[in-house]
């Protein structure tokens, strides 16, 4: 448990961090012409995976980005470790050097970001270009897609500090859930139950657990009335079996932690419109992608700490 003080201190820390990113971002937008938001969706990205993966070391500075050390020198570098823009940029190599001190180092935060934000103009400055550019870089759709809505997340709250949660189900309404991971029997699961069922009445309001942008919405034969959402940590948040969406939201639009995206139902397990084979509840799941796969874990614990969190909240209120 964190005292209130170590927990000011890491807020303090946390918003430093934040301010430090932002101002690397900023000076390589203004030296390419590469958005904040597409800077920082790459690093962020970088930094979710390297969070995940065994085979990427943790980043140490600032910035995550990482380039495999053969494209940073260029493939048929005699020297892998060059630090020399001009050898470097002779065999084809991404280094470059961003700070001007006449070393393009791969471990340096300027001459990374620097590096990568000449690779992502490289076609242009619209949004097909960088498009391009990721796909020709990371050569996977899936990886595209994730930081082009981070991109879209970041720009439209012009912030990086996006991390607060909520509870998908309003506190005030009847509900009750436990943890029903890898159960065969629950409802929704296809091979095991891949995810939480919250138990609640018909037109229940569910509210979107983070930040972030809606990917998926529309009918699937086992989730009925689904809705997915994107965040910033490369996790996709799967809502299922709504009786109907809200009015005002749409596939593509932007949510915040708290925004009401549909109703719980009992939708699915049939053709479109399907509905009561079974008790009406929520079914949330939590997919995240490590840049190669895409994994379902258990959102049960992180829904207790954003139900205490929120109890939290409204009693200081
Ligand atoms: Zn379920």
């Amino acid at each position: 448990m964190l005292t209130e003080a170590v927990q000011a201190e890491t807020e303090t820390d946390k918003e430093d961090i934040f301010a430090e990113r932002m101002t690397l971002y900023e000076r390589y937008e203004a030296l390419t012409m590469v958005p904040w938001y597409y800077l920082a969706a790459v690093d962020q990205y970088e930094r979710n995976i390297a969070n995940v993966r065994d085979d990427i070391r943790e980043p140490e500075g600032t910035i995550a980005i990482q380039f495999p050390k053969s494209w940073w020198a260029g493939e048929l570098n005699p020297n892998p470790n060059d630090r020399f823009p001009d050898t470097i940029q002779f065999f084809g190599g991404f280094g470059m050097d961003g700070d001007g001190d006449g070393y393009a180092e791969a471990d340096n935060d300027d001459d990374v970001l620097y590096a990568m934000s000449q690779w992502l103009s490289r076609y242009g400055v619209t949004e097909d270009d960088f498009r391009i550019a990721l796909w020709e870089y990371y050569g996977r759709d899936l990886t595209v897609q994730v930081i082009h809505s981070i991109a879209d997340i970041y720009r439209h709250f012009g912030t990086l500090d996006l991390d607060k949660n909520a509870f998908p189900l309003a506190l005030e309404y009847n509900y009750s859930y436990r943890s029903t991971w890898g159960d065969r029997r629950g409802w929704g699961g296809r091979r095991i139950h891949e995810g939480t069922d919250l138990f609640a009445d018909y037109g229940t309001p569910v509210k979107s657990t983070t930040y972030g942008k809606i990917e998926v919405m529309g009918w699937n034969r086992y989730g009925g009335w689904r809705i997915g959402i994107r965040d910033i940590h490369n996790n996709y948040h799967y809502y299922a079996h709504l009786s109907r969406f809200a009015d005002d939201v749409k596939a593509g639009q932007i949510v915040e932690p708290g925004t009401i995206i549909g109703y719980v139902g009992s939708t699915g397990y049939g053709k479109e419109g399907t509905s009561g084979k079974f008790p009406p509840h929520l079914h949330y799941g939590i997919y995240k992608d490590n840049g190669r796969t895409e994994w379902s874990y258990d959102p049960y614990p992180s829904l207790r700490l954003w139900e205490k969190e929120e109890k939290q909240r409204q009693k200081n209120a």
